[in-house]
């Protein structure tokens, strides 16, 4: 590898890592780095970054923001705004009918029906897209910033599957020493707020109570989950922990449970399903938390309120008073 593709992947890294996201404040921005995703895989199963705007498409990345998304009524929670504002960022740009997108386009135009009537297409720059392919170990590089940056972790695999992305083991080459103590000290971090979480809540999913463990072992299926994530500034503090069932965890990391500021669990209406398990769920509204043994270990307001307007699908199945 020349000296002048190390340039462009050291460039390349500098601007996934200054994506302009309106991230202000802990606010949640996936749908650039979403749409980022998608091309990474796009290049892992297809060795090009192009992607032609058809309904197929939309349909795709909108499923994928449904799912991993901020719910917002705003333009930008839409495919087509990513695919648009990804231009400004200088990686990106779109050629369509009538010219590259870079020269045509105002800069706050980015309807649908126009990039589909231009037949709209985009693609990496050429000088990023070779260093890609030319370097898997890069895209991984990439994926994983993407991911770490912007959701919890409980939902690394499940995006990576939906995606269809191909996520190795970092190499040997990348575990540098910097990397390892790094890892060492968030696996030491993650143990204790794991321990004192679950203690905090007696071994018991504060929601459905779930106590699974092994004879003279440990608990199974338990999790201390983060209230407000780490991604995006979350402490290792137990008022921002909840010891939840793998399943519990995973629905508040999707926004189908929450909690409102009385400690009592909300559901959203935007969660489907009928069978005994899921109606199961839907019958957690308006439940209350279980005492903590110490009381200062409950949720904190501001962790909860994080939630509420980052990750919470509302609106929720209405409480009864
Ligand atoms: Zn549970």
């Amino acid at each position: 590898m020349g000296a002048h593709n190390n340039k462009n992947e050291q460039d390349w890294l500098e601007r996934i890592d200054n994506l302009a996201l309106y991230k202000k404040e802990g606010r949640r921005a996936p749908n650039k780095p979403l749409l980022l995703l998608f091309i990474m895989s796009n290049i892992q199963n297809n060795q090009t970054s192009q992607i032609v705007y058809t309904d197929a498409f939309h349909k795709k990345m909108k499923r994928l923001l449904t799912t991993y998304g901020r719910k917002g009524k705003t333009e930008s929670g839409k495919p087509n705004y990513a695919f648009r504002r990804l231009i400004n960022d200088k990686i990106w740009d779109i050629e369509t009918v009538e010219g590259l997108g870079s020269e045509i386009f105002e800069p706050r135009n980015y309807w649908l029906k126009e990039l589909k009537a231009l037949k709209a297409v985009g693609q990496l720059n050429q000088k990023h897209e070779r260093a890609l392919l030319a370097n898997p170990a890069l895209i991984q590089t990439t994926i994983r910033r993407l991911l770490s940056e912007n959701w919890d972790d409980t939902l690394h695999d499940d995006i990576c599957e939906a995606i269809g992305l191909i996520v190795d083991e970092p190499s040997s080459k990348e575990r540098d020493e910097e990397h390892v103590l790094d890892l060492v000290s968030k696996r030491k971090r993650d143990s204790e707020f794991r321990k004192r979480v679950i203690r905090a809540y007696r071994g018991e999913c504060a929601m459905c109570g779930w106590d699974g463990r092994f004879v003279g072992g440990g608990t199974a299926a338990l999790e201390a989950a983060h209230i407000r994530w780490h991604s995006h500034d979350g402490p290792d503090e137990t008022n921002n922990g909840l010891s939840l069932c793998t399943l519990h965890h995973k629905l508040l990391d999707l926004g189908v449970v929450g909690l409102n500021t009385d400690k009592r669990v909300l559901v959203s209406q935007d969660f489907l399903g009928n069978g005994e398990a899921a109606q199961t769920v839907r019958s957690l509204s308006g439940l209350r938390l279980p005492d903590t043994q110490d009381p200062g270990d409950l949720p904190s307001g501001e962790y909860i309120e994080w939630h509420s307007s980052e990750v919470f699908r509302e609106p929720a199945v209405p409480l009864n008073a």
